[in-house]
């Protein structure tokens, strides 16, 4: 056994241990195929950073499905439009790196900018179905950028499984339908959204908030679980949506969009099928998004 090897097997077998910090895709697929060459199984946890318990759990799910857990870090200039929050985006890495450590994490992959996308890259995946409108009718290159790096993350890292958040409930079911119909041997798994004890789902972006925006910033999904209400008795959804935007309207949101789609094509609804209901709003400068299950209307 080499020495590698023996290093590869005792990340995977120790509880609290440092992770491997890795930077290079060469570097990466030389680590992780001596941890596949045990027959270990690997899962994937993408991220932009600026970690929280949300974050945290999709890394326990993902422990749940593998042996080793490769989690990355990487803010993906691709997927920010012009005039969005790419430069601000919070950038927090060595607490990352200790959060992730302190969650069992094997392999952190962080790559620059220039390891992922060299001179010349010019390549990107197209998207139709679930990409459809929701959040491309406000950013309408985030889908695409999003889809080209988890592809490029997937085929450097090609874990068994890949775990990504119902917190960005369109982004997952995307994911799904590319990884599909590319043919990219992997198996995506969807985790639950974690929420502050008011309810508002915990985002890194939540970061941006002011005191009183924060405060205002749990309305969010209080108007989603009050639609949910009102729809289970069998008020009309144009008659929910409408007083929904009002009151967040009202409180200071002004709403991208608040749309109820069928839950796995995000196509309008259909009877017996279950349905999503997504949000993004902006508070201030500060856009946040939210979704929650319904169930098939009768
Ligand atoms: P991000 O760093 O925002 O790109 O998110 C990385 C992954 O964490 C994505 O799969 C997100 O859907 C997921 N995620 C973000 N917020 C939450 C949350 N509150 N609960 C669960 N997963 C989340």
């Amino acid at each position: 056994m080499t020495k590698s090897t023996e290093n590869a097997l005792h990340d995977c077998e120790t509880q609290m241990h440092q992770p491997s910090v890795i930077n290079q895709i060469s570097e990466l697929r030389k680590h992780l195929s001596n941890i596949r060459r045990q027959s270990k199984t690997i899962a994937l946890v993408p991220t932009m950073g600026a970690l929280h318990q949300g974050h945290l759990s999709l890394i326990q799910t993902a422990h749940q499905h593998a042996d080793c857990v490769v989690a990355s870090i990487f803010v993906n200039p691709t997927q920010f439009g012009v005039g969005e929050d790419f430069d601000s985006y919070p950038r927090t890495e060595q607490e990352d790196i200790e959060k992730l450590a302190s969650e069992g994490v094997d392999c952190i992959f962080i790559p620059s900018a220039k390891e992922m996308y060299p001179t010349g890259f010019c390549s990107s995946v197209d998207l139709q179905g679930p990409a459809r409108e929701l959040e491309t009718s406000h950013r309408p290159h985030f889908f695409s950028g999003v889809a080209t790096v988890v592809t490029k993350l997937l085929l450097s890292v090609m874990p068994d499984t890949a775990i990504f958040g119902e917190k960005d409930y369109q982004q997952l079911q995307v994911i799904k339908q590319f990884t599909r119909d590319l043919n990219i041997p992997v198996k995506i798994i969807g985790a639950p959204t974690l929420r502050e004890t008011d309810g508002l789902a915990m985002s890194s972006r939540n970061a941006y908030l002011s005191p009183a925006e924060r405060k205002i910033a749990a309305q969010l999904y209080a108007q989603l679980v009050n639609c949910e209400a009102d729809l289970s008795k069998n008020q009309s959804w144009q008659e929910v949506q409408r007083k929904a935007i009002t009151n967040l309207t009202q409180i200071g949101f002004e709403v991208d969009y608040l749309e109820l789609r069928d839950s796995q094509t995000l196509n309008l609804p259909i009877i017996g099928n279950q349905r999503r209901l997504l949000v993004a709003a902006k508070l201030g400068k500060t856009r946040l998004i939210d979704n929650i299950h319904i169930p098939a209307a009768s």
